[in-house]
């Protein structure tokens, strides 16, 4: 895995275009993160849609496909421009029936597909059941999950799911079934179902390629939710309620997921961003599904569920055990997916391995030392970028510093997201002398004279930091500091280091 991606690292920032689509000129949307909207004039969209089918077929068939949300939205266009009838709701129903979505709690919500779908070739059928139809492998692999611009890996049925019930709605925000279909149902199933208190609530994954990945392989195969499909839930939920009621206008799907995948941040990063685009899914889902509205749902879709299994009603001590088993589960997800920011693991941003052997940092740590990366020195603003900076810096400590890896713990971009440097348990070099009491968090961009973006400061000062305390990584007395309070330096930057100075915990006493 990692010699394959120091090879990517060193490859230009513009990425090549996947096989399956070499040969047609659609904008340039085959570059990684693109994923613009594209439409064409006059009859040449006839022959492209003719061709990409073909391709679409020859790819799936030679298992060149790639599964990036870029692609399926190109094959949500597919079905519009091919199934003749382009409305929303219509298209869904189309997907849901190709992708096979029709297990006794969907039909319950959303009734039967089979009717008023208009047919699609047997290609595009097969590429849109491929796709969308979730399910984990005994070699651990996740499929029905795509890979999304902002770095995320989401699951298709419970977004398809969540959209439908909002198009279903006729009253803006009264979506009938919306959180039992995207998320309840599976986090009753998973909180019901014990399990060890080593095996994390939901498992995220390693994708074998990220300019054209085809195998998501899951770290803790035996979790009984994964992270993409927590991730396609709250992305379900958040459109659902965002186009119920008719709120969306005419807009096709395939122009919704655009603007809320492929939405490119400006100078401004996150401060400037619409409300509803996937980098913000945290926060517009905990807004919309406050926890124990959450707990109360998924004891009641598993209720629902197993009476539509033809089982018999839980008996009164049996539904006590469920909602106590749901409500301590809970506490695990709201923390993970709620409280925690997002944050990209290392196989996510293409780090390469190790050198030597890490040192395990005693927990909970007294210390958060605040850095600036001064080199980069411009704010990343899309995950491609932010990505591309962890590892050249990588590469700098390790081939330059001769260090064993990157220097910090962890690394926020402006592109929303938390990068992992050498994470939770890893002694990092950060703050020489004193890497083994603090973790070290470093912002891209050189903030010597101009700030951070207030969304980023905030994703560290409120939420890693509170995520830290939360999970017992740091004392919840703990200090934060500038590195230039630690030795000789002019670390985070003057600007920056005037800001940190009015944050909480910021402490300006000595060392002990
Ligand atoms: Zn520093």
């Amino acid at each position: 895995m990692d010699s394959r991606l120091i090879k990517h690292s060193l490859r230009p920032a513009v990425m090549q275009p996947l096989n399956a689509y070499k040969g047609l000129r659609l904008d340039s949307a085959s570059t990684f993160g693109g994923c613009r909207s594209f439409r064409m004039d006059g009859g040449c969209w006839k022959l492209a849609v003719a061709l990409m089918l073909l391709l679409l077929g020859a790819a799936h068939a030679e298992g060149q496909l790639s599964w990036r949300m870029e692609d399926f939205i190109r094959a949500v266009q597919q079905v519009e421009d091919a199934g003749g009838a382009s409305q929303p709701g219509a298209v869904l129903r189309t997907l849901r029936r190709a992708a096979g979505l029709g297990d006794a709690v969907v039909q319950h919500f959303l009734g039967n597909a089979e009717s008023r779908a208009p047919g699609l070739t047997s290609d595009l059928s097969d590429y849109v059941r491929t796709a969308v139809h979730h399910r984990v492998t005994e070699a651990a692999r996740e499929e029905g999950v795509v890979l999304t611009p902002d770095g995320s890996t989401v699951a298709l049925a419970p977004l398809l799911l969540g959209l439908e019930a909002g198009f279903r709605a006729r009253t803006p925000g009264r979506t009938r079934g919306l959180l039992q279909l995207t998320l309840a149902k599976d986090l009753g199933v998973a909180l019901s179902a014990a399990s060890s208190a080593s095996t994390p609530l939901a498992s995220d994954g390693c994708w074998d390629n990220r300019t054209a990945p085809r195998v998501f392989t899951l770290s803790h195969p035996g979790a009984p939710l994964t992270a993409a499909q927590v991730n396609g839930a709250m992305d379900g939920v958040v459109l659902g309620t965002r186009v119920s009621g008719g709120s969306a206008g005419s807009a096709r799907l395939s122009s919704l997921l655009t603007e809320y995948y492929c939405h490119r941040l400006d100078g401004t990063g996150m401060d400037g961003a619409p409300r509803f685009i996937s980098r913000r899914r945290r926060e517009n889902f905990k807004a919309l599904a406050p926890p124990p509205v959450l707990t109360r749902l998924a004891v009641k879709a598993e209720e629902l569920r197993r009476r539509l299994g033809g089982r018999s009603a839980m008996e009164a001590a049996e539904k006590r055990r469920l909602a106590a088993a749901v409500k301590e589960g809970m506490k695990e997800f709201v923390h993970v997916f709620m409280n925690c920011p997002p944050i990209v693991s290392r196989c996510s941003w293409g780090a390469a391995p190790y050198r030597g052997t890490p040192t395990q940092l005693s927990l909970p740590l007294s210390y958060l030392f605040i850095h600036h990366t001064a080199s980069p020195s411009q704010p990343c603003l899309s995950f491609e970028q932010c990505a591309a900076n962890m590892r050249s810096m990588q590469r700098f400590h390790q081939e330059d510093n001769g260090w064993d890896d990157i220097g910090y713990s962890f690394v926020a971009g402006s592109d929303g997201n938390i990068y992992e440097g050498r994470g939770w348990n890893w002694q990092g070099a950060h703050t020489s002398g004193y890497n083994s009491v603090g973790y070290g968090v470093s912002f891209i961009g050189d903030y010597t004279s101009r700030l951070p973006t207030q969304s980023a400061m905030a994703l560290v000062r409120d939420q890693l930091a509170a995520c830290a305390v939360a999970a017992g990584r740091l004392k919840s007395s703990y200090m934060l500091r500038g590195h230039r309070q630690m030795g000789s330096t002019t670390c985070p930057g003057d600007a920056f280091y005037q800001e940190i100075r009015r944050w909480d915990h910021f402490g300006v006493n000595g060392y002990g």
